[in-house]
């Protein structure tokens, strides 16, 4: 197959599909490889070490051969996927359920697209999970923003002048992004503790050093390991029982999401204003609908309260903040499953293997996947 690798033409997007080591991974499986110029350069590799490993370089937005495999991180604009060559093969992340048009344009314009966002949560997976890999890094930067923000120590510290006490953290949500982040704030001295509606979370949480929040308001699942969206008395309730939790916390993060759903809102603006001065929200659900009220995706609010304020950070992009580690594993889940798709070298797309067809969305002039197809036009 010939892989070629976009250079992300999103604004503020620093991450790349492949990186010199991927691309050795490629060719040795039989694949040959060119990447667009400077596609790396957000991610600290040049053009020469992806020659070096034996990419060819060509040049940005240069026309994509018939056949290739394009890889990609961002979705492509409907503009992006209209251009492509009829029978491209495209493997990225899609958002399929946000993008309709441009899922339609792939449709149309008959280019086979694999969501990597679609991938089933089955463990030979693993090593293509895409929002795994930058949901891990996604919980990590959510503290050294908090902690950035937050002008204090985190971890107590004792000296001979007195004692700093630590900060206390609460993470609501605890995926993968909310793990990592109790994790990394652990690890920075706070005292972390944290919420989720899934069964399995509370052994999750206190796995990686945290307390869990027990609001006795029962599980809420829809299977594959998903949440499912609490009913309205519930979600009301969850709210209440949090106040007390919020408003005693130095630094609260939020990952909560629901899949095909808006992000459960679990942070009112009351909560909020009754945090004390000095505390810092850092919302990753904020380009998805916000667990906190008021968060907006990139900006950095402060929010006046008695005796000083409260900084309410929403994420946007933030694995792009950590750009090389954020491409190292992306390209690697995308070489992963390039790997599927290739008999000897050769393209060939088995769609009776279940990471094939679930991550496939449209192919041959149709949306495949019957989720995606019903909220495409
Ligand atoms: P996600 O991004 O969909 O959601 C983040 C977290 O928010 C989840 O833990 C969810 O339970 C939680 N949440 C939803 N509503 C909430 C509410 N009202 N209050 C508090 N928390 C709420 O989740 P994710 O990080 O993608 O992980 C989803 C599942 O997939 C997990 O069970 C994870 O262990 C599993 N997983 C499996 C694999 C694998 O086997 N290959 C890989 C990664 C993740």
């Amino acid at each position: 197959i010939h892989v070629r690798v976009r250079a992300e033409s999103a604004p503020g997007e620093k991450r790349v599909a492949a990186t010199p080591d991927s691309v050795k991974k490629l060719l040795a499986a039989g694949a040959s490889v060119q990447i667009e110029s400077g596609a790396g350069l957000g991610s600290l590799m040049t053009d020469a070490a992806y020659e070096a490993a034996g990419a060819r370089v060509v040049r940005r937005g240069a026309e994509v051969e018939p056949g290739s495999v394009l890889f990609h991180v961002r979705p492509l604009t409907v503009d992006e996927t209209a251009a492509l060559p009829a029978g491209t093969v495209t493997v990225g992340m899609l958002d399929p359920f946000q993008n309709a048009a441009a899922v339609a344009a792939a449709r149309d314009a008959r280019v086979t697209s694999f969501a990597l966002d679609l991938m089933p949560r089955i463990s030979r997976a693993q090593s293509m999970d895409v929002l795994s890999s930058q949901a891990l890094l996604a919980g990590y930067r959510l503290v050294t923003l908090a902690a950035d923000a937050f002008g204090r120590m985190f971890g107590m510290t004792m000296t001979a002048a007195g004692t700093l006490a630590p900060a206390r953290v609460l993470v609501l949500g605890a995926g993968v992004a909310g793990l990592q982040a109790i994790a990394t704030a652990k690890r920075l001295g706070g005292v972390v503790s944290a919420n989720d509606v899934r069964a399995a979370s509370a052994d999750e949480v206190r796995s990686v050093g945290g307390t869990f929040i027990d609001l006795d308001l029962g599980t809420a699942e829809a299977g594959g390991g998903y949440a499912k969206e609490l009913a309205e008395d519930r979600a009301r309730r969850q709210q209440e029982l949090l106040a007390p939790h919020i408003a005693a916390s130095d630094i609260v993060l939020t990952t909560a999401a629901v899949p095909g759903r808006a992000a459960p809102r679990l942070v009112t603006a009351a909560m909020v204003a009754a945090m004390k001065p000095g505390s810092v929200l850092v919302d990753l659900a904020a380009e998805s609908g916000g667990n906190v009220e008021g968060s907006v995706a990139g900006e950095r609010r402060t929010i006046a309260v008695p005796g000083g304020a409260v900084t309410l950070i929403g994420a946007r992009d933030i694995q792009s903040d950590l750009a090389p580690d954020a491409s190292k594993l992306y390209a690697m889940n995308c070489a992963n499953f390039a790997a599927l798709l290739m008999k000897e070298g050769d393209l060939v797309l088995d769609f009776d293997d279940e990471l094939v067809s679930g991550s496939a969305v449209t192919h041959d002039g149709a949306v495949v996947n019957e989720r995606v197809a019903a909220v495409v036009e």
